[in-house]
């Protein structure tokens, strides 16, 4: 089992040798997941060392261009290394337009599928789901249409004590009813607890990722409960009136967000390139919200230890 995300771009428009605009990948076990796919994520996904071709899904925010301009060349790439297995892109109907109007005038008829999913700005939604996981949209307040999305892991199965069982002759099937939490007859007649034998599994773990947004406490019951919240703190509270204008978020809005949400940890980015530390960052969001980090390009956060 993992659960991880890798900061691609921590940075907002304007990308500089430090910080590279908005991009995440997501691995939730063994599920490959982009979001949001700013100018030069190729070469980031590269520095980082994911393998792009297994990303089965891109969730892009919105059609501001550091969340997007990537896409296309993104694309590309993985057309001229040959994938054949279709990619999923979730985004702004407008999206679609795009990138067609892109590769029709180029010379390349992509050698793999796009299933384009449209996504809902006005309310929470389901927009996929498999055994193990769901993820969802949610509404952001930005300048254009903008959506947030919310990756969350299934209940898992109990698991079993193989120690607690050695000696004992177990059908398949009766392992499968143990870990649903259900007692079992041994052919000897012997009644097993599913309790004597199986452990808790760890709890659920989700991931919210909230970028561009200025404050709306309506975020914080979309994502309740969450273990890792990233949030856009694109400015520090002096800037208050420019986040306010941009439609954007101070540390004291994502720090109020987290809490607010009762999320276990706060990560922020989508800091604007005017800043040259950290440490202001870190110190006003502690204020309001203890377990606060500024991320990084090649920031690993690992949903199991928050
Ligand atoms: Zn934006």
């Amino acid at each position: 089992m993992n659960f991880t995300v890798t900061i691609l771009g921590s940075g907002a428009a304007l990308p500089t040798l430090k910080r590279m605009p908005s991009a995440q990948y997501v691995n939730c076990n063994n599920r490959h997941f982009l979001i949001d796919c700013a100018e030069g994520t190729q070469i980031q996904l590269r520095k980082f060392k994911v393998h792009f071709q297994k990303i089965s899904h891109v969730f892009i925010s919105h059609l501001h261009g550091d969340h997007y301009f990537g896409l296309v060349g993104l694309l590309s790439s993985m057309n001229l290394l040959g994938r054949e297995k279709s990619i999923h892109i979730y985004g702004p109907p407008a999206l679609e337009e795009i990138l067609m109007l892109q590769l029709q005038h180029g010379t390349s008829k992509l050698s793999y599928q796009i299933e384009f999913h449209e996504l809902n700005f006005d309310e929470k939604e389901l927009i996929l789901e498999d055994d193990v996981l769901e993820v969802f949209s949610f509404p952001l307040k930005h300048k254009i249409p903008t959506c947030g999305f919310l990756i969350k892991e299934k209940p898992k199965k109990l698991k079993i004590n193989t120690e607690k069982l050695k000696g004992k002759d177990i059908e398949i099937e009766d392992y499968q009813r143990l870990q649903n939490a259900q007692d079992i007859k041994l052919k000897n007649g012997e009644l097993l607890s599913y309790k004597e034998v199986t452990f808790e599994p760890h709890p659920p773990m989700s991931y919210a990722y909230c970028s561009d947004t200025k404050k709306d406490e309506r975020i914080s019951t979309f994502i309740k409960g969450c273990t890792a919240l990233y949030h856009e703190s694109t400015f520090l509270k002096k800037e208050k009136s420019i986040a306010k204008s941009t439609m954007h978020s101070t540390t004291t809005d994502a720090a109020e967000i987290a809490s607010l949400a009762s999320a276990k940890s706060l990560y922020v980015g989508h800091i604007s390139s005017r800043y040259k530390s950290d440490e202001d960052f870190i110190s006003e969001l502690k204020e309001v919200f203890g377990n606060s980090h500024v991320t990084h390009d090649g920031l690993i956060i690992d949903l199991f230890k928050q």
